[in-house]
């Protein structure tokens, strides 16, 4: 089956790790039958310098035309100094929305291999842990389109105060809820709703709609908590938490510190979709998938990046936006592979949690032992 994917490289380290993306998601049409058909896009700091505009019309375009959008990052100090709306990074917004992607997935677990690059304490992540294991696997499912970063702001006429405002509307709450049960139902059928019910009223909505949501879904145990409580919690017992599912403001803030724990950056995938995807009871949709990191300005070009987030962006879109669900886990079962083999880059180097002896790898390198470990898998 063939198969179009929009593809922007962007600024910094993004055409370094989208170049190893690309290579093992046409590794996996080799081996599996399918085409993977790339339409290589401009946006961000590129797109400025060769338009004039961080998203051109035809970048957003072209995307809406493909199955699915697959992201460097964007951005870097040759742009920081523009105004707002002419920054790299409003080329996210602007994909995010005229894409309709709603529900951001962040996936955020402590990989065994990777284990001592937690700031934990092994007795915290074994008393949090159901299987009484040293490690934590869970999923952030951020609303990406509402809520307090697209509603109503402003300043008094004399710049003395200033306000933003959130608005939820029940479809917007009811849709990203859907997403979140949809993946709890291929995980640990665990979903804890996170808001400030207690303080605020678009948290009062979200709880009420949520409360309803769950009598659908009597198979998924289904948990409430006001956001403070969440972030101790975090910290606290992250092993209790399979699927978390919160606003846009909430959500910005607990993935970022659940990325943390995990302690690399560098390995840390996302999907934003604009629908269940290729979750049980959803169609695959369309999405944008993008490591976490920004465009590291500072190793761009130098070979020392790590594509592992890049690459497990890549396998979130075979199964979110494909629904090639073993194509999808050959993938992360190669990333395990190779991790076992005691590979690294220099960003997860001398973290070693199993006395694996490790070696210190490139990008290319790094990138040609996945393509390796997935021949074999
Ligand atoms: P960053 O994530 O780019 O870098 C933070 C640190 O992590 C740096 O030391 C960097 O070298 C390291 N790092 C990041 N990714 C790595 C990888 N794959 N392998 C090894 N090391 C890695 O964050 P920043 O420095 O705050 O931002 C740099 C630029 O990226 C800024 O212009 C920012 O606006 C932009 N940015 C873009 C996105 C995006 O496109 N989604 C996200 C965040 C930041």
């Amino acid at each position: 089956m063939a198969y179009s994917i929009a593809l922007v490289p962007g600024d910094g380290i993004g055409p370094d790790v989208t170049a190893w993306a690309t290579e093992v998601l046409d590794a996996v049409g080799d081996k599996y039958g399918h085409v993977f058909n790339y339409v290589e896009l401009e946006a961000g700091g590129k797109a400025i310098d060769s338009t004039g505009e961080p998203l051109p019309t035809e970048t957003l375009e072209a995307a809406k035309q493909c199955d699915a959008l697959l992201l460097g990052a964007v951005g870097g100090p040759k742009w920081d100094t523009l105004p707002g709306h002419l920054r790299p990074e409003r080329a996210l917004l602007g994909l995010r929305s005229g894409l309709g992607v709603y529900a951001n997935l962040r996936p955020a677990a402590l990989l065994p291999q990777l284990k001592a690059a937690c700031p934990l304490k092994d007795e915290v992540l074994i008393a949090s842990n159901s299987e009484g294991r040293p490690d934590f696997d869970l999923l952030i499912v951020r609303e990406l389109t509402g809520g307090l970063y697209f509603g109503e702001r402003g300043r008094s006429a004399d710049g003395n105060s200033a306000f933003d405002t959130e608005t939820y509307s029940k479809t917007e709450i009811e849709r990203v809820l859907r997403v979140g049960y949809a993946a709890a139902k291929l995980r640990r059928k665990k979903l804890c709703m996170v808001d400030k019910a207690n303080v605020l009223e678009s948290s009062r909505l979200w709880r009420e709609v949520a409360k309803e949501i769950a009598k659908e879904y009597p198979d998924i145990e289904t948990s409430y908590l006001y956001v403070d409580n969440c972030a101790m919690q975090l910290i606290r017992a992250p092993g209790q938490f399979d699927v978390i599912v919160t606003s846009n403001l909430f959500g910005d803030i607990l993935s970022d510190e659940a990325s943390v724990l995990t302690g690399s950056i560098g390995m840390l995938a996302s999907a934003s979709l604009a629908g269940a995807g290729g979750l049980p009871g959803g169609e695959p949709v369309m999405g944008i998938y993008e490591p976490i990191h920004g465009s590291a300005p500072d190793i761009a070009g130098q070979d020392i990046a790590n594509p592992l987030a890049a690459i497990l962006s890549a396998a979130m879109l075979l199964r979110y936006s494909f629904g090639l669900e073993k194509e999808a886990a050959a993938v992360e079962k190669a990333v395990n592979v190779i991790l076992d083999q005691g590979l690294r880059t220099k960003d997860i180097a001398g973290r070693s949690g199993t006395g694996a002896s490790e070696k210190i790898v490139g990008t290319a390198e790094m990138g040609k032992a996945v393509l390796k470990a997935l021949e074999n898998i």
